[in-house]
């Protein structure tokens, strides 16, 4: 049976180290659909240049263009097998849509993994965070600095810091979350498909509870 995990929780809890941790045990595919639109803007795709205009803001991209571009990536033959989704779904409509989607595929989520953390400490960690130009990989300076100072540990890339980690566009995506994405929690905990990740503990805790709680 294909598994489909969801990781969940606002932006700077450490949603993508995880799945840098435990994607290649999973052995399913990763889909983070914030590296989806940062990859379009990269390849200059017309949906790279529509993204960018909320993702400079700090505003989520309109629910039909980021559902349309899950169930295109879904089509590749990497999900046969599952699905560690990253960043999506973050409206209920996103997880209406996807309980459709993977219906279709005769699937469910398993579990919702929802690592948090308080605003201060999400502003602290955005402040901090660069990222691999190339592969996506993400550091911070004080708790996971990369060995050289702005070139990639995995791939050599070099790391800059995200135009929407500045400190007005991180407090809106802060917002945004608290008002549009948070309520997907309830949705969830109704569903018994929770897992509550307490995303203050250090790195390797969070992933020992990432691994427990996908059993
Ligand atoms: P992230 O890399 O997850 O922090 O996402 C960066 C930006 O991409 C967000 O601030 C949104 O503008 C956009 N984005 C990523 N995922 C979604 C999503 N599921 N729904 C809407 N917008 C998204």
């Amino acid at each position: 049976m294909a598994k489909y995990l969801v990781l969940f929780g606002p932006p700077g809890v450490g949603k993508g180290t995880q799945a840098e941790r435990v994607k290649d045990e999973l052995q399913i595919a990763h889909i983070a659909t914030g590296d989806l639109f940062r990859d379009n803007l990269k390849r200059e795709t017309e949906l790279g240049q529509l993204a960018k205009s909320y993702m400079d803001r700090g505003a989520l991209v309109p629910d039909e263009v980021t559902i349309g571009m899950v169930r295109a990536r879904l089509e590749e033959a990497d999900t046969q097998n599952g699905v560690l989704f990253d960043g999506f779904p973050r409206t209920v409509a996103q997880a209406e849509a996807l309980d459709q989607l993977l219906s279709e595929r005769g699937g469910r989520i398993e579990k919702v993994l929802f690592i948090h953390a308080p605003d201060s400490v999400l502003l602290d960690r955005l402040g901090n965070r660069w990222t691999c130009k190339k592969c996506g990989a993400v550091y911070n300076l004080n708790s996971k600095p990369p060995q050289v100072t702005g070139v990639c540990d995995v791939c050599g890339g070099e790391l800059y810091q995200r135009p929407d980690d500045n400190l007005e566009t991180q407090r809106k995506r802060i917002e945004v979350y608290a008002a549009q994405t948070a309520p997907l929690i309830e949705y969830f905990d109704r569903q018994g498909r929770l897992a509550r990740i307490d995303g203050q503990q250090p790195i390797e805790k969070v992933t020992a509870d990432v691994r427990a709680a996908i059993g």
